[in-house]
Formats: structure tokens, sequence, C-alpha cells
């Protein structure tokens, strides 16, 4: 491997402790360094977290290049047969499942939450914590800090014009939590040999007879199908599959992408500490065959691309996946959940950009009277026009 690293030192982050008081440091998204969370001391960290030696992990060689040093791309057929390559959490920590959404959150060395952060439920058990065959590897530190997601809460719940007021109060008083939501993501080398029928459109003058009986004509179109085969090569790089099981994926979606070509760190238990994380329950084998699924499909799209002519038909893609690497990643999320009447709804940001997606309860009192409203304006508007 041209670029392994020759001489790996251990990370900075890892085993320092507070140089003032000797406690554990926390990641401070405000201040993006270690924080104490004791005695206020920051501790700065180089912008790149050197890359630890790995002995469990596979480096492919310029698969990934950049920012992300350290970050190094797992083999995702050595892992499906052999998974036994975890390489722990670095620090002790305990697991709680949520009997309500069935979320798994882990607690490394530090606080446990009394309500389930996903959906606010108090009831949560212990949950064994056994050694997971694949522990993450690598994640995106939280850079939006609580103080700046209230404010764009506040200005999210202000846009939602059919929401009830309550709402609107709610922005500072909802308990709001920041979790690490687990992900695993895929490259892969993809090429593919297709077949399909091309339709080219030419058009054809025809003679009818309208209503009043007078000959016409027009012009109708027809297609002329040839057969048309090619191949194609295409490169799949951190294609993100969720592991979570405690936020609705339509949400996730909306609040997606998250900048993992470029700015992820090499895990270390100082960056989780305090905060919740999410324990997987989509596996690595599940979510390789979503993966696969999302790449077989992106490559039909792709081929139908590439077949000549104004239309096609029966197109028929043969495509094989080489060197597929994985990760499993972590990525920060705030979370809002709240109950309205009877329902529970959920809120989820983006905790590196900021973005913003939620469910919301409507107000039928405003909408009733925004419908009134405007039958009102339709009613004057027709008799002004009179
Ligand atoms: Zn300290
Ligand atoms: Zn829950």
């Amino acid at each position: 491997m041209a670029d392994a690293p020759t001489h790996a030192r251990p990370a900075t982050v890892g085993k320092h402790p507070c140089p003032e008081c000797g406690a554990d440091l926390q990641w401070n998204a405000a201040r993006q360094a270690l924080g104490c969370p004791y005695c206020g001391t920051i501790v700065p960290t180089p912008a790149t977290q050197p890359a630890t030696a790995n002995g469990a992990a596979s480096s492919v060689a310029g698969a990934d290049s950049g920012a992300s040093a350290g970050v190094v791309e797992q083999d995702l057929l050595a892992a499906l047969r052999e998974p036994a390559s975890g390489r722990g959490w670095g620090q002790a920590r305990r697991e709680v499942q949520c009997q309500s959404c069935h979320a798994i959150s882990v607690f490394v060395d530090g606080k446990v939450a009394r309500r389930c952060d996903f959906c606010g439920s108090p009831s949560i058990i212990e949950h064994a914590a056994l050694n997971d065959a694949i522990t993450p590897q690598s994640l995106l530190p939280f850079r939006i800090s609580e103080s700046q997601i209230r404010d764009l809460l506040r200005n999210w719940y202000g846009s939602r014009w059919f929401a009830p007021n309550r709402l609107k109060s709610a922005a500072l008083t909802d308990t709001l939590g920041g979790v690490y939501l687990p992900y695993w993501t895929f490259d892969a080398k993809a090429s593919a040999r297709w077949q399909a029928e091309a339709g080219h459109y030419y058009f054809e003058t025809e003679s009818y007879r309208d209503s009043n009986g007078n000959t016409q004509t027009r012009q109708v179109r027809h297609t002329r199908w040839v057969p048309a085969a090619g191949s194609l090569q295409h490169f799949f790089d951190d294609e993100l599959v969720p592991g979570t099981a405690g936020v609705h994926p339509k949400l996730l979606r909306q609040v997606e992408p998250f900048p993992t070509l470029t700015d992820l760190k090499a895990y270390s238990p100082e960056f989780v500490r305090g905060w919740t994380v999410e324990r997987y329950q989509i596996d690595l084998r599940q979510a390789e065959k979503l993966n696969q699924q999302a790449m077989q499909q992106e490559m039909q799209a792709l081929c139908g691309r590439e077949v000549p002519g104004d239309t096609y038909r029966n197109l028929q893609v043969d495509a094989r996946y080489d060197g597929r690497t994985f990760k499993h990643i972590l990525v920060p999320v705030w979370l809002v959940s709240y109950t309205y009447g009877s329902r529970s709804f959920q809120i989820v940001a983006n905790g590196y950009t900021g973005a913003i997606a939620g469910e919301q309860p409507y107000s039928w009192i405003k909408i009733t009277l925004t419908v009134l409203l405007v039958l009102a304006l339709i009613v004057l508007f027709a008799m002004a026009s009179k």
C-alpha cells in the first residue's frame, strides 16, 4: 500500500486528562476543542487527528484522500466472513434500551439519561453491553453548540404557520439532547454491461375525417426500436446507510448530508463522553444489502442515461461491485421529542450543518380560520369584479 502510514503515533486526543484538575476531558461543540466539564479548561486539539496504528483495519490506498487522515476503510468481505475485528470503545460504558421506541443508548463513562433521548419515554432499562463485533472507527464531532441550536430551533418553530401557539414557546423549555447516530458508509468500484432497445421517434402524416366529415391531416408520433449495448464504470464513495432505530428515516433524509468525505475524525472516547451514543440495530449484513440495492438502482439509472435515442425499453444491467469497503461512523444530531395531545413528535437537527426537520402537530383552529379567510376573499373579489 503506497500511502499507508509508516510510523503511526498514538492519537493526541486520548489518554490526556485535564491539565488543571485531572478530570476526563469532553468535546466542547461551541469551542471546537476538548474542554474540562469541571474547571472549564479548554485544551486545543490539532486540526486533524493523526492516524493510530490500527491492526483491525486494512488500509485501502487511494480510496480516501484529503482531510480525513487517520480514517481507514475496512474490507467488507473480510469483515462479513470474520466479524470479530472490534477495537472496543476505549472506555467503560453502559447501555440502556428504551421500552417504548427500542432505541439502545450507549454512555461512555458518564451520565446515564433518565429519559429516552429519542422519544422522551422514562421507561428505559439496562441493556447488556455485549462486546460488539464492530465499534465506531471515526466520527464527525458536534459543530453546532446547544445555544446555536436553540436559536435555529426558535426560527424553525416560528416558521411553522399552522402549528399551535404553545409549540412556539416550547423552544426554550423542551429538553434537547445531543446524540451520535450510527451510520455505515460503503465504497465500491462498479462495472456494468448493459443492453436495451433504444427508441427513436419519427412522425408520419395521417389523414382522418373530422366531425363535419371533412378530410384533415395530422402528425402522429411513432417509435423505431433498435438494439443497443454498452458498458459503464462508476465509483461509489461513502454511500451512507443509517444504522439507527431511534430516529425516523424520513426526518433523517431531510437533514442529510453529513460531510463524511472530508471532515471525519478518528474515534476517541473524548469526543463522545458526556453525549449519548446510539448503538446500531441495523447490522453490517443488513446495511450491506441495503447498500447493494441502492447501488443497483443507481447503476440502472446511470445505464439508462447511456442508451441512445429518445427513449428506451427492456434495459438489462449486469453489474459487478469490486473492492467493497466500509466504515462504521458516528454523526451528530440534536434531538427534541415532545408529546402533544396523545401523540409524540420528534425534531432532528444536524449537529454539523444545523439543518432541521421535524414532525409537528397542526392547529385545526388556525387552518379553519385561514380557509374561511381565503373563501371570504374569493367572494369579495368575485363581487368586486362584477
Ligand atoms: Zn479541569
Ligand atoms: Zn425511546
